[in-house]
């Protein structure tokens, strides 16, 4: 046992011991605090109103001992509630997950604004009061994600966020493994693939992001006409999975607009864009409508030497790939576009299950499209996640963002799971 040498660090999870999604977490030392991620939970739909959890100082910025909020990533179960946080309180997170949120608002308006403070940047230590925070840029299917190491009180706190080790930055997850932080007192370990009666299926790899290219690849082979790929403008290894597996088949990829100014925003030249060879902008009846009914125009000629129409896809369905989102689907399957297509899911399956699922997979039997599904999960299957516990050696682990936190002590080592609300020592 480490001897404990200062005022100590206590932690207090407000939501996510025995939840995914709506994370946040109080962290308490010498008096001082700090939150880590202000998530939405999943339960909650898109308008439905949340109250901030229960931390002094968080919503009326009347508490000076409360030195900031830290969002690892910009998935809304982890900045969901950032909105009713006091603006006088200080927000950190990744410049680029902050661009990414910014650029998204005009597409998904109910999204809000991360409006950062200060950033998190990959392994360059940031001090709040008695908070030495080291980010560590971590693979996610939410880009520019953080786990974070949290030093205070002589204590040392590991705080996951989420990851993975099989998407397109896996290399990241290799670097935790392989050069780990030392001396860690406890691990908060995301468990969303850590799961009751799980068994051998929880210990199986997932496909990796490179296989998802390839077997996309295979399907847009072996389809004569349009594949149209359903996914999230947001996922950004996605992106480039679905630009990799065109350029393999021999297609030239189309980004709604979304997927375009998303892209464009984050301002790195590796990210599949409008000027990349064999990638064009393909604008979907909404979209045209939300620029025309904003008068933002400019949006539409920013994309407009690279815009292909419908009449083209109409003429020549087998030259093209469309990445879009759900709301396309009809519009292509009602133009004559996806005739000999295929409309390939790349998203969570359990999506297809819920009544606009429904709705989309009867849309296109009554068309006589396919429907196929190509995705891999943004986070650690279980094999991993004992992998960075054995790597990391914390003195304990904690649960949170799970269904499965009594079922830890399973798989891993010196579990101490907690509840949402209480105070402990870390
Ligand atoms: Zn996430």
């Amino acid at each position: 046992m480490r001897r404990l040498t200062g005022p100590g660090l206590r932690v207090r999870i407000h939501r996510g011991a025995h939840e995914i999604g709506g994370s946040c977490v109080e962290v308490e030392s010498g008096g001082e605090r700090i939150v880590l991620d202000v998530g939405k939970p999943l339960s909650a739909g898109p308008g439905v109103h949340v109250p901030l959890p229960a931390v002094p100082g968080l919503a009326d910025g009347g508490d000076s001992s409360l030195r900031g909020v830290l969002v690892s990533h910009p998935h809304l179960d982890h900045y969901g509630l950032i909105d009713q946080v006091h603006p006088s309180v200080p927000v950190h997170t990744g410049r680029e997950a902050a661009a990414l949120v910014s650029a998204a608002r005009f597409f998904s308006p109910l999204v809000p604004e991360l409006r950062p403070t200060g950033y998190l940047r990959d392994r360059e230590p940031l001090q709040l009061g008695p908070f030495r925070v080291t980010p560590h840029l971590v693979d996610h299917s939410g880009y520019d994600a953080y786990a974070l190491v949290i030093d205070a009180g002589g204590r040392r706190l590991v705080y996951t966020g989420d990851l993975r080790g099989h998407g397109r930055k896996a290399r990241l997850f290799e670097r935790l493994v392989s050069a780990p932080p030392t001396g860690v007192d406890t691990l908060l370990l995301e468990g969303t693939h850590v799961r009751a009666a799980a068994g051998e299926t929880g210990e199986a790899p997932l496909p990796a992001e490179a296989d998802i290219e390839t077997s996309m690849a295979d399907t847009f082979r072996a389809t004569a006409g349009l594949p149209v790929v359903v996914s999230s403008a947001q996922n950004i290894d996605r992106l480039v999975t679905v630009y990799r597996a065109a350029r393999r088949s021999g297609r030239i990829l189309l980004v709604n607009l979304y997927t375009a100014t998303v892209a464009q925003a984050l301002g790195r030249s590796t990210i599949p864009q409008p000027g990349f060879p064999r990638l064009g902008v393909f604008v979907p009846r909404r979209q045209r409508v939300l620029v025309k009914e904003s008068g933002e125009f400019h949006r539409a000629a920013a994309v407009r030497a690279f815009r292909v129409f419908p009449e083209q896809l109409l003429a020549e369905p087998g030259r093209y790939v469309v990445l879009t989102g759900s709301s396309t689907v009809p519009e292509l399957l009602a133009g004559g576009q996806l005739r000999d297509g295929v409309v390939v899911w790349s998203l969570w399956a359990g999506y297809l299950a819920e009544p606009s699922g429904r709705r989309l997979l009867g849309q296109a039997a009554g068309h006589g499209v396919r429907v196929v599904h190509h995705h891999t999960s943004g986070h650690a299957p279980l094999r991993d996640l004992k992998r960075l516990v054995a790597a990391l050696r914390p003195e304990r682990v904690v649960p949170i963002h799970t269904e499965g936190a009594h079922e830890y002590t399973r798989h891993f080592p010196a579990v101490t799971p907690q509840c949402d609300g209480t105070w402990w020592d870390v």
